[in-house]
């Protein structure tokens, strides 16, 4: 008699990823339906594991958070600020020196910089912002704005999209962060983030940056007002551009953290939740390499967890992180390299210290 410790959708879905066959919309509403958690954990990890063995990427890295004023105050945001407001803040070029000059010593790989919608900033702005960046730190890769910044930058600007992105490419921009798009449906848009560029502008963003040759992540922003049904087609919508382009790197479920936002109503996600969200990346994003555990939102002992559920990626040290505390998060501001090796090694993986396209340092 065969005994089987899967239930039969998850024995159908693991049947499904064994031969390596895409898994359906269906198969994504039964993954976060589950009870299973242990049973949806293997499936991923055997995933996870095919793909990168024991290994666990993590990258040294500072986050640069330029300014807090927005004019866009999404209802989920805690970070945001309107101009003139007691602690809104926006950094001179020097202020952005000095901050990197504090760290100099360390071996910092990537700058992650994102910010407001601040209307007193001018296109230049941004360019001085690259360039300055790049030549503090000429060897540190450069991570910067989500598709939300960059269509602001080409209305700023007067510019195509097109030609937008290539002047920040220019300037020193390598890469993006991939945020910004939070669930790819209107109604949730409309709801929470109405003066966000929307699903389809977003997917035209990412597209026009793939093509100029610069890679993103993706992220899902979950746990507030969204549908399982809602986070299943933001997935495949992703798995779908990444057909066409190949551009995206990593993908980066987010926690939803209501503390300081018109939504403090919301409870924060559960374990369970934030496991299944990772498990269900990695088993339907057959077309993206690495998944992320993002442990300043789950908090650093569930990310060791979760790379026994698909993770692969543990983010970065980070250094200073204020967008997620503003709202709420509980786990540390900044990792060393030894708190990052040691958590990665005791949750029984072998540390790889990467830069911004997963070259080992
Ligand atoms: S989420 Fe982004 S666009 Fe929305 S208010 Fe916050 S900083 Fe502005």
């Amino acid at each position: 008699m065969k005994i089987s410790f899967l239930d039969e959708h998850l024995e159908r879905i693991y049947a499904k990823v064994k031969q390596g066959s895409r898994l359906s919309k269906e198969d994504g509403i039964c993954i976060y339906d589950t009870p299973d958690l242990l049973g949806l954990g293997h499936i991923a990890s055997y995933v996870r594991r095919s793909l990168h063995g024991n290994k666990a990427f993590y990258v040294y890295n500072q986050h640069l958070n330029y300014t807090n004023i927005c004019k866009n105050r999404c209802r989920f945001c805690a970070y945001a600020r309107d101009n003139g407001e007691k602690d809104s803040y926006v950094w001179s070029m020097d202020e952005i020196e000095k901050r990197l000059m504090e760290r100099i010593e360390e071996p910092v790989a990537e700058l992650h910089i994102v910010g407001g919608l601040n209307e007193d900033l001018t296109f230049d702005y941004f360019i001085d912002l690259l360039k300055t960046v790049k030549r503090v730190r000429p060897k540190a890769s450069i991570k910067a704005f989500t598709c939300v910044e960059i269509d602001y930058l080409s209305n700023l600007s007067g510019l195509s999209l097109e030609e937008t992105v290539r002047q920040l490419k220019e300037a020193g921009l390598e890469m993006m962060p991939g945020g910004g798009a939070e669930v790819l449906n209107t109604r949730v848009h409309d709801a929470l983030f109405p003066k966000k560029i929307g699903h389809a502008r977003w997917l035209e963003i990412v597209r026009t940056v793939h093509t100029a040759g610069i890679k993103t992540n993706a992220t899902l922003l979950y746990g507030h007002i969204e549908t399982i049904e809602e986070r299943v087609d933001h997935l495949i919508a992703l798995r779908e551009l990444q057909d066409e382009t190949h551009g995206f790197s990593a993908f980066i479920p987010l926690a939803f953290h209501s503390l300081n936002t018109e939504l403090s109503h919301i409870p924060s996600t559960t374990a369970m939740d934030d496991l299944k969200n990772v498990a269900a990346a990695r088993l339907m994003l057959d077309n993206f390499a690495h998944i992320k555990a993002y442990w300043v939102m789950i908090g650093e002992p569930l990310a060791q967890v979760a790379l026994s559920f698909g993770a692969d990626d543990l983010d970065g040290t980070i250094i200073e992180e204020r967008i997620t505390h503003t709202a709420g998060a509980t786990s540390a501001k900044g990792l060393t390299q030894d708190q990052m090796e040691a958590m990665i090694r005791s949750a029984g993986f072998d540390p790889v210290q990467r830069d911004s396209f997963y070259n080992p340092i």
